[in-house]
């Protein structure tokens, strides 16, 4: 097991690796207990690209909030199957279903931070616990959170997070698309620059920046996937935490 100080100098030192270099180090210091998670859009073809190609069956986790737009399920199933990919897609626990039903409409635009931790990171905390790493897409150049991200993130929990294309930005993405002529989202083209769940997702104007057709308008920009939400396993502390109101929810 790798200690604290290892993993600091070996984030310092993969900055200045190319994204194959990191996933090949984590695959042969992890597999079997590695798993990559993909949203199946147009900016996360390159990194399941990569991590699939250099290791067959590696799970891609797929985080399905039943609030998908049909075009990201469709996407998702071509995908998964022209390239074989193990795609294992995450559910709500089933405790919040009577809630969930009840608040279907309401709970993504009266409280999205507890939507999202329902839909999102709760079944994405329970997938990972049984692994040792976890390889995900964010770049510094999408948000302000991800900006102060590392390459290698220990989680409280022993969990490692690998990012391996921190260092890339937009047009490195576009770039690998074009040299692998790879697939983008079916939405793209229409103005779906970062696609999310259909009640938080709006199409944008090219020259925008590329998140800001998520939670457009409610000065929220991330899930809490790549946050301290994430780190919080009791919901107490987390609504407590992140001003959840579910008396607002109707
Ligand atoms: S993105 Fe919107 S609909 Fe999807 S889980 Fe978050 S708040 Fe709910």
């Amino acid at each position: 097991m790798l200690s604290v100080q290892e993993i600091e100098r070996l984030s310092e030192e993969f900055e200045t690796k190319t994204p194959q270099e990191i996933i090949q180090w984590a695959v042969s210091e992890f597999w079997p207990e590695i798993a990559m998670s993909s949203s199946f859009q147009t900016q996360s073809m390159p990194l399941l690209h990569m991590v699939t190609s250099l290791k067959r069956g590696i799970p891609v986790f797929f985080i399905d909030t039943g609030y998908h737009l049909w075009d990201t399920l469709m996407f998702r199933e071509k995908i998964a199957s022209e390239w074989q990919i193990n795609v294992i897609d995450l559910y709500r626990d089933t405790r919040w279903d009577v809630f969930a039903r009840q608040n279907t409409r309401s709970l993504p635009l009266e409280d999205p931070n507890l939507c999202c931790y329902l839909h999102k990171v709760q079944p994405m905390q329970k997938a990972l616990k049984d692994i040792k790493a976890w390889i995900s897409g964010i770049r510094r150049d999408q948000t302000s959170v991800r900006a102060k991200a590392k390459i290698l993130e220990l989680q409280g929990d022993g969990l490692l997070k690998i990012n391996p294309l921190l260092n890339w930005t937009k047009a490195d993405v576009k770039k690998y698309m074009e040299e692998k002529n790879l697939p983008s989202h079916p939405l793209y083209e229409k103005g779906y620059r970062s696609v999310g769940c259909a009640p938080c997702t709006i199409a944008i104007g090219v020259n925008d920046d590329e998140r800001a057709g998520r939670w457009a308008g409610r000065g929220k920009v991330e899930c809490g996937l790549h946050t301290d939400m994430f780190k919080k396993k009791d919901i107490a502390d987390v609504k407590q935490e992140f001003h959840m109101d579910v008396t607002k929810v109707k």
